[in-house]
């Protein structure tokens, strides 16, 4: 064995190819979107599957200014790893790495009195102000400051920001359904912003940012810009519903490819059982083709029976169960060679399905089709 004959083996078991040059593009059609407002790319969960610091990196490139993560883990990776900039986080839970935030510069935000508190704390020990983003509840009813509660937390705030001890540089919110357009939550959503924001202001707050669009704001909702709408889906080029468009007509193209090389190719007579639970059986002589990737590496099972390949030219259909590791196609008498390629799913453009066809095999949305792949699959950054 040799120093080249250690390279892992994996990419030709899968890859998922990351098309940074498709990602920059969104970016900038994003960006054309909503001028005057800032672009924060959202890379949470790893970028929605496609690779955290490959993407931020690009994503920067193209112009956005703000990176924003769940996690304040995820963002603390993310300056671990060199990115610049303003870097928000949403998600803490109490006892969390505030310190570590404040002292990473990454602007946190705060949904409630205790994570004030604690911010508050933190920026004591640290000796050095805290950049904190209040999160208004103007309706999803998740996470977020409800009307009720907001001029106490207003209140608060300023009192910190009186003794140096944070600054607050946003104010913003969540929608609960951007993706249905005339939904009547949205401009009841907006109205409460407005307020929200109007209250905190006239008591004092002088925010940086104020904020409240996701991608299906950002693409159909120009009065949601304000000052900055943070894109997670569009950026890496699935449209948030299908409702609202394909990816083409919002001028994005979807970034990863998820493919595997055929494992095995076999001719088997009529009336042979197919993979766990024979749901399938072949209805006469053919020739079966066996897919390395199972729902460890984020295939859903719920593909069984329904998913679609393109293998040389011919969409093709997961014949059976979903299995941890692998799945079957029927070929129907086709004999490509062991190790062709499978196409899962891609741009769309070559023939190939898309993450929103399995999302619609799977009753799921394709969100959750490309964050689920899994890290036994390689990310193939193509373009950089
Ligand atoms: C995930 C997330 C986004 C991005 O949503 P997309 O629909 O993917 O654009 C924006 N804001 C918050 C608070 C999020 O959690």
């Amino acid at each position: 064995m040799n120093e080249t004959s250690a390279v892992p083996t994996a990419p030709l078991r899968a890859r998922a190819e990351i098309d940074l040059g498709a990602l920059r593009a969104n970016v900038r059609a994003l960006r054309a979107r909503a001028e005057g407002a800032h672009l924060m790319a959202v890379v949470k969960s790893d970028a929605y599957g496609h690779g955290a610091v490959p993407c931020a990196r690009a994503a920067l490139d193209a112009g956005a200014t703000w990176l924003g993560t769940a996690t304040p883990e995820e963002a603390l990776a993310l300056r671990a790893a060199g990115l610049p900039g303003r870097i928000m986080c949403w998600l803490w839970v109490p006892g969390g790495p505030w310190r570590q935030a404040i002292e990473a510069d990454l602007d946190v935000a705060v949904s409630g009195m205790w994570a004030l508190r604690e911010v508050t704390e933190a920026a004591r020990a640290a000796g050095r102000t805290a950049r904190v983003q209040l999160k208004a509840d103007t309706g999803l009813g998740r996470n977020g400051c409800g009307p009720e509660d907001w001029p106490e937390l207003v209140g608060a705030a300023l009192d910190a920001e009186a003794a140096g001890l944070v600054k607050v540089t946003g104010l913003w919110s969540h929608f609960a359904c951007a993706d249905e357009p005339g939904h009547p939550s949205i401009a009841a959503q907006l109205t409460r912003f407005r307020e929200m924001v109007a209250y905190a202001e006239e008591r004092g707050v002088a925010p940086e940012v104020r904020h409240i669009a996701n991608s299906p704001a950002t693409l159909t909702l120009p009065e949601t810009h304000f000052d900055l709408v943070r894109t997670g889906i569009a950026m890496y080029g699935i449209s948030p519903s299908p409702e609202l468009g394909t990816p083409a007509d919002f001028g994005l193209r979807p970034v990863m490819t998820l493919s595997a090389s055929l494992a095995l190719v076999k001719r088997v007579p009529g009336g042979h059982g197919v993979s766990y639970g024979h749901h399938y059986v072949t209805p006469g002589e053919t020739t079966l083709g066996l897919v390395p990737l199972g729902y460890a590496d984020g295939i859903p099972r719920h593909a069984s029976g329904g998913g679609p390949v393109l293998i040389e030219g011919k969409l093709r259909t997961v014949a059976g169960r979903v299995a941890m590791d692998q799945f079957v196609v029927d070929l129907g008498g086709d004999e490509p060679e062991p190790g062709t390629r499978a196409v899962l799913f891609g741009p769309g453009d070559r023939g190939e399905p898309t993450a929103e066809d399995w999302a619609q095999v799977c009753g799921t949305i394709a969100y959750e089709i490309v964050t689920r792949i899994g890290t036994r699959v390689p990310r193939v950054h193509l373009n950089g």
